[in-house]
């Protein structure tokens, strides 16, 4: 029965049945010479998601955790600094990863609920006379903490203080679903994935790469294979992959793309900010606070939402799942116990929402939280009402 439900969970999202039709192919040869046709269409309309006229698309078969090692390993060398903050789960396993990669990590340490800090980076690259820092890790979309920090303010930033680290931009829960603007923010890597705004299965990675990214790949010396990006971008550019294409899932994103270009880019991000204000609004009627602190950080993908003092978030979505096989985020890292979430990202319309309130109102109302049933329900319905767009208002 519950397989009948949407999930809750920021990603993998609910994928919409003419993505899964268009993902149920059969084999065919990746060797081919008509591959090329499938391939080359879906790299070069992915740049528009991206924002980008100038870059290019590279993708792996791999979920996004791949993408963040393709990103250091094609364009950095053992000892190389790189600077990142810290602010939720995702900050965090970045900055591991590039530990683990013997890459020397200055780490700034902010106050999980908050975003990038734009200040803070400036102070750090200003600081840095010898220009040793080489790259510059940021969460757009901290899923952890529903957090989406200012990508132009850290460009304006790394501007201000004249400094020629790349910067490398952790997109998978935004892109697709939230304004990028690659080429303006002037980002260098853009790491994405299939699973979140492409609303496809999970496994292949995608990267939006600027030239500045590739001419860094010449001198970077820290291991790679699998991740290559030369091997990739040969093969590529004579209409193959250096090894076996996740076929089903290029054809996803080919259909992916159409529905996303059908509905307009800006449509979507509308879409998206709509149903996260009645997600907002239903928060703000059960006396709930969001992590994220302030309304310039609140993200349109994912809600994470603190419980009240003396319950515990994990009670909360296991009650949700036993007891109306409804799937929400649990609380992530030191949000574990005190925050779950509500992921809005994908193909959702407003009733769909209103279900997963609904839903998680009844499992608080089963374990006494200080809630009026029907209370966040109604305060989404009210948005929903008063903000239909305007292809719904004639009628
Ligand atoms: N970065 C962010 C912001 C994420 O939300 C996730 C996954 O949820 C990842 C990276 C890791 O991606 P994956 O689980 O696809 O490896």
């Amino acid at each position: 029965m519950s397989d009948q439900n949407p999930v809750f969970i920021p990603g993998p999202t609910n994928i919409p049945d003419r993505l899964r039709h268009a993902m149920l192919v059969q084999t065919r040869d990746h060797r081919a010479p008509d591959f090329v046709e499938t391939l080359a269409p879906v790299l070069e309309d992915t740049k528009r998601v991206f924002g980008t006229a100038t870059g290019r698309v590279i993708t792996f078969p791999a979920s996004g955790t791949g993408g963040w090692e393709a990103a250091i390993s094609n364009t950095l060398s053992p000892g190389d600094t790189v600077l990142v903050a810290r602010y939720g789960m995702f900050s965090h396993r970045w900055i591991d990863m590039c530990e683990r990669h013997g890459l020397d990590v200055q780490i700034i340490e902010c106050e999980w609920g908050t975003g990038a800090p734009a200040a803070r980076f400036e102070a750090a690259l200003s600081a840095d006379k010898a220009r040793k820092i080489k790259a510059v890790l940021v969460t757009h979309n901290e899923t952890a903490t529903g957090v989406k920090s200012d990508i132009a303010a850290v460009r304006a930033a790394m501007d201000a203080a004249s400094h020629p680290a790349l910067l490398m931009v952790d997109c998978v829960s935004s892109l697709a679903s939230m304004p990028f603007e690659m080429d303006a923010w002037g980002v260098d890597i853009a790491v994405a994935g299939s699973q979140k705004g492409f609303m496809l299965a999970t496994g292949m990675v995608i990267l939006g790469v600027s030239q500045k990214a590739l001419d860094h790949m010449e001198s970077a010396k820290l291991p790679r294979t699998f991740f290559d990006f030369r091997d990739m971008m040969n093969s590529n550019a004579k209409g193959g992959f250096p090894y076996t294409p996740p076929l089903q899932l290029i054809y996803g994103m080919r259909e992916s793309l159409k529905m996303l270009f059908e509905e307009g880019l800006d449509n979507v991000y509308a879409r998206h900010t709509r149903l996260a204000e009645g997600v907002r609004a239903a928060t703000r009627a059960w006396g709930l606070d969001l992590v994220a602190q302030s309304p310039d950080l609140y993200s349109d993908t994912v809600s994470a939402i603190y419980v009240p003092k003396g319950f515990d978030s994990n009670a909360l979505t296991d009650r949700a799942f036993t007891a109306y096989g409804l799937s929400f985020g649990i609380g992530l890292g030191q949000m574990n116990g005190r925050a779950f979430r509500i992921g809005h990202l994908g193909m959702l319309t407003d009733v769909m929402v209103l279900s997963g309130l609904a839903g998680i109102e009844m499992a608080m109302a089963d374990l006494n939280y200080p809630i009026r049933l029907g209370s966040g329900v109604a305060a989404a319905q009210e948005h929903f009402r008063a903000s239909r767009p305007a292809i719904l208002k004639s009628a």
